[in-house]
């Protein structure tokens, strides 16, 4: 078989099912989120004529530079990376879903910019559950605190659950903590107004071990659209 992105797409949506299987879960819990950083328009045009319509994307300016020629397709755009305070306006703009929320400086923000433009945004909040320095995130111990505040001064962000990055190891009970520690930050934190119900967590290199620990939506870049270059 030619390998093509519809052949990538048809393989990692059987991937998902069988991890689904496995981990006794019902097919069609976990979505996929593709991931588009660093691929062209075009990439994303061929994609969404497989049916996706979500596309992750890890800086403002990309989104904007791909939103243009895309608009015809009325694409949603989910920010996945680390955000500057000064981008809130962009992401009002241009953002359907922030997965990266990781303090309350950016909330405040974001609530700054969407309350006059009378609009509300989706997030989940992004907590650090690996020991490497250069992962962004929430500091575990910090969520409630981030959550009360939400509550009571961030009524435009709506909070739908959690997200995160696992350690990059070859060594999978690790990276398999890092997941399971999300899920059990959900089941201490979650309330009945503030369920929490989405895990993001899980990327081409670890999803079956995200699944297995309860991810809701896989964020998958490399293994849809091929190898990345850095060089866009
Ligand atoms: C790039 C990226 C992904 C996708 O990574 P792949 O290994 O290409 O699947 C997922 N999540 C985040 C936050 C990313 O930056």
């Amino acid at each position: 078989m030619t390998d093509t992105m519809a052949t990538r797409l048809a393989a990692l949506e059987q991937r998902i099912a069988q991890a689904c299987e496995r981990a006794g879960r019902p097919a069609g819990s976990v979505q996929l989120l593709p991931v588009s950083k660093t691929f062209d328009a075009e990439a994303v045009r061929e994609a969404a004529a497989l049916g996706l319509r979500r596309f992750g994307e890890n800086k403002t300016q990309e989104i904007r530079q791909k939103a243009d020629p895309l608009a015809d397709l009325g694409l949603s755009w989910v920010m996945i990376g680390h955000l500057q305070t000064n981008k809130a306006k962009d992401v009002v703009r241009d953002v359907a879903e922030v997965q990266s929320l990781d303090r309350q400086e950016l909330a405040d923000a974001l609530q700054r910019r969407l309350e006059p433009a009378g609009r509300s945004l989706d997030v989940l909040i992004q907590v650090k559950t690996s020991p490497e320095p250069s992962k962004f995130g929430l500091p575990p111990e910090a969520l409630p605190g981030l959550l009360a505040h939400l509550r009571q001064a961030c009524p435009a962000l709506r909070v739908q659950g959690l997200m995160t990055m696992a350690v990059n190891s070859d060594d999978s009970a690790a990276v398999r903590a890092c997941f399971r520690r999300l899920r059990e930050l959900r089941e201490r934190h979650a309330t009945a107004e503030l369920p929490l119900a989405r895990l993001s967590m899980g990327m081409s290199g670890d999803f079956e071990i995200a699944i297995e620990e309860g991810s809701t939506e896989v964020r998958i870049g490399s293994a849809l659209f091929g190898a990345r270059s850095y060089a866009i």
